[in-house]
């Protein structure tokens, strides 16, 4: 027999998959010899046996990978035939090897549900994973990844487990958290002082609680949920009271992915979304109701899939079609991960609570996505994503990045490689400042990173801001919108000057202003801003977020005098005279009146101007109303002015108003706005890449999160020979900051461009 060698290189997702053991195990199966091994820049598989095997090798493994792998490249060229006796794994010999092993989370696979009724010791085993299932950022404690690591430690296998974890051809060889009915961790249902542990009973119990309309906690993968009927009115409500929460929407679970069809309007990339390993919330139009009150004024809701075991056994018996599961947290404290707090806190809301007896190490809530020109948008990065690392082509070491206030993540640097946190929230509130701040020193354990440079926003207020001024190394303070394009940039891997469009709802301006809707020419080192939108008086700073009519107000005023409350009457109707007057008086004597240049507080205005929303409950609420009651199809723009580089929508709100007497629908006016913003873009790109001959446009920021504006944005630009680049794994709202500044920073030491305090 003719022997022949050949060299594979495979980069991709292919680390802390059970990439290698799978590898082993197709080329075992092929009766073909060498090796496999990790290293920073892949897998490299070396392949001898005859040519026929090989090929079928070669074809087969692109096929098979684990659900969790994806291959980018796949290479293969002849080497010289060392005359291996066998196939084996060779393991990753440096540090930095082991640290692209810490895998994110991966929802339960096929082949364990399928185990889950066959296998005898894992018969509706409710912790049941493998190599290429299961759960690996929230149990880790250290590296490398090895169970006495996790918080798997206090369970010992039983020797069925420990054969199956020892051998190489079953597929929970080296499956770290493996465990079985004998052995592994269980659920306990507590309720009214009395607690139960079989799960048969618990799952029973949990189903006539649930289609009965009441509202239990259910520990989750990385922190506990709030569960209860979608369809009950009523109990929806209880929900939004105790939980005290009043707007925000609520997330759903449902059955399956048929199920979500018929419920749903899914396209074939949210399909992909839906089904895939990560099992994210995604953002999806409404195709038959649900209870009002679970996504008020809104025509999407956030559904995703049953990613745990126990969420597919509670499925088989529950009557209802879906689930509420939302984050177990009051208002805005971070999710609930300890069982000591949850029967405490979340016992107190609820009518059960349903733990297990495995900790949670690294809080992470759902992930939300949704689909934008048939592309996957990240907008919270947390469970199944983090800590999977962005890769830059640039070196990063050392640096950290603190993130914005809101929504904030983190970001560390390890080479070329940048490490985001996993959502972490609003820092103003305490327990989130104590989560993030816990959240960096894990982060700095499991990764060995070592900060030497920090970068943060330049906001004087900012918490994050403050936690950097603390540590003793140099911190260098970066522009808000500056940081949000770099964030694209990076995540793009370009690094030429782009044409940076900026738009979100507030942000520190180098002038001291509040920006927002900002054009900027930049690249990593430096920006330029090239255009924004007209400054316009903020009546009483932050809390106009709460009262978009605020910003109506301010708006009409500024644009046509304090006339406007006599002469439209109409869109004063219902404001508060008092309060009304109280805005009037800050607006004429600049009291606590900051200028902004923020599209979100724009959209605000546009809202409460077309009575969409004028008082809010929970962030960015104003603007998504608003996106929701455009009507798709229109044709259309109002026109606007640019002088000197300065946007103004007065011409736009002459005609909006006009429209609006004439009776014209708020949906339709809402659809001509949101392509007025797109027209903005293009108009104003074209103008500065005259001036420059910059062909690369950037988009960032909170308000690309409309699906409208991104969509028209950048469908348009192309057309009009841009080339253009947005986000899709980072969000594009304060939650991807982190990774712009630390690309800044790195690029600013780089040029060796030094930061003292
Ligand atoms: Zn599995
Ligand atoms: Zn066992
Ligand atoms: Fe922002």
């Amino acid at each position: 027999m003719h022997i022949v060698a050949k060299k594979i290189e495979i980069k991709g997702l292919v680390q802390g998959v059970g990439f290698r053991p799978f590898v082993y195990r197709l080329a075992v199966e092929h009766n073909l010899k060498g090796t496999v091994e990790n290293n920073n820049r892949g897998v490299f598989i070396h392949l001898e046996g005859n040519d026929e095997q090989l090929k079928k090798f070669i074809s087969a493994l692109p096929k098979r990978i684990p659900e969790a792998a994806s291959i980018t490249v796949m290479d293969n060229f002849p080497v010289k035939v060392e005359h291996f006796r066998d196939f084996s794994i060779i393991n990753s010999r440096s540090v930095s090897d082991e640290i692209t092993e810490v895998s994110p989370d991966i929802g339960v696979c096929h082949a364990c549900l399928d185990d889950m009724k066959t296998q005898p010791h894992r018969i509706n085993y409710p912790f049941i994973n493998c190599t290429n299932c299961g759960p690996r950022f929230t149990i880790i404690k250290d590296l490398p990844y090895d169970r006495r690591q996790t918080t798997m430690t206090v369970f010992e296998m039983c020797d069925t487990c420990r054969k199956e974890y020892s051998d190489i051809l079953d597929r929970r060889f080296h499956a770290q958290p493996i465990a079985c009915n004998h052995c592994g961790p269980w659920y306990t249902l507590h309720e009214k002082g009395k607690t139960e542990e079989n799960l048969e009973k618990i799952i029973g119990e949990a189903c006539r609680l649930l289609e009965a309309g009441k509202i239990i906690a259910i520990k989750g993968l990385g922190g506990y949920h709030l569960a209860c009927n979608p369809f009950d009115e009523k109990t929806v409500s209880t929900l939004r009271l105790r939980k005290s929460r009043e707007g925000k929407p609520f997330a759903l679970m449902v059955k399956d992915f048929e199920t979500a069809k018929e419920y749903l309007l899914i396209n074939p990339e949210e399909e992909k979304l839906l089904t895939g390993w990560r099992k994210p919330v995604v953002l999806l139009k409404i195709k038959k109701e649900f209870a009002p009150s679970i996504s008020i004024g809104l025509n999407t809701v956030g559904a995703m899939l049953p990613y745990m075991p126990f969420h597919h056994l509670l499925f088989e018996k529950l009557k209802l079609p879906a689930l509420v599961l939302t984050s177990g947290n009051l208002s805005d404290e971070p999710i609930v991960i300890d069982n000591t707090t949850a029967l405490k806190k979340l016992g107190a809301v609820t009518e059960a609570v349903i733990t297990y007896n495995r900790d949670i190490h690294n809080r992470t809530d759902d992930s939300v996505a949704f689909v934008a020109n048939k592309k996957e948008r990240v907008i919270r990065r947390s469970r199944s994503y983090a800590p999977s690392p962005i890769q830059l082509n640039f070196d990063a070491e050392g640096i950290f990045a603190a993130g914005a206030e809101l929504v904030n993540c983190f970001c560390i640097g390890k080479g070329n490689q940048a490490i985001m946190s996993q959502h972490i929230g609003d820092l103003k509130n305490m327990e989130t400042l104590e989560f993030y701040k816990e959240s960096i020193q894990r982060h700095e354990r499991l990764f060995r990173f070592r900060s030497q440079l920090a970068a943060m926003d330049m906001h004087p207020d900012y918490l994050s801001t403050n936690y950097v001024r603390q540590l003793d190394i140099p911190a260098v303070a970066i522009q808000h919108h500056h940081a949000h394009i770099a964030s694209c940039m990076a995540e793009n891997g370009i690094s030429e000057k782009v044409i940076g469009i900026s738009f979100d709802g507030t942000g520190y301006g180098t002038d001291g202003n509040i920006w927002g809707g900002e054009f900027m020419v930049c690249d990593y080192l430096d920006f330029d801003r090239k255009a924004h939108f007209e400054y316009i008086p903020q009546p009483g700073g932050d809390a106009v977020t709460k009262h978009p009519w605020r910003m109506m107000t301010a708006y009409l005023v500024h644009y046509f005098g304090e006339n406007v409350l006599n002469e439209q009457t109409e869109l004063f109707k219902n404001i508060d005279q008092k309060e009304l007057e109280i805005v009037l008086f800050m607006l004429k004597n600049k009291i606590n009146s900051p200028l902004t240049s923020s599209a979100g507080r724009l959209f605000d205005a546009v809202s409460a101007l077309l009575g969409i929303c004028r008082d809010t409950t929970y962030h960015a609420e104003a603007p998504m109303r608003l996106e929701a009651a455009a009507e798709a199809g229109l044709q259309g723009f109002y026109p606007f002015e640019i002088t000197q580089n300065i946007i103004s929508m007065k011409p736009a709100f002459e005609m909006m108003i006009n429209e609006l007497n004439n009776g014209e629908s708020p949906g339709t006016i809402s659809a001509k706005f949101h392509r007025t913003i797109s027209e903005v873009i293009v108009d104003t790109v074209k103008r500065i890449s005259h001036e420059t001959g910059i062909r690369d446009v950037a988009l960032s920021g909170g308000t690309f999160q409309n699906r409208i504006i991104l969509e028209q944005a950048e469908r348009q630009l192309a057309s009009a020979g841009f080339d253009v680049y947005s986000h899709a794994h980072i969000p594009s709202n304060d939650g991807g900051i982190a990774l712009g500044q630390l690309a800044i920073a790195a690029k600013k030491r780089e040029v060796g461009e030094f930061f003292k305090r």
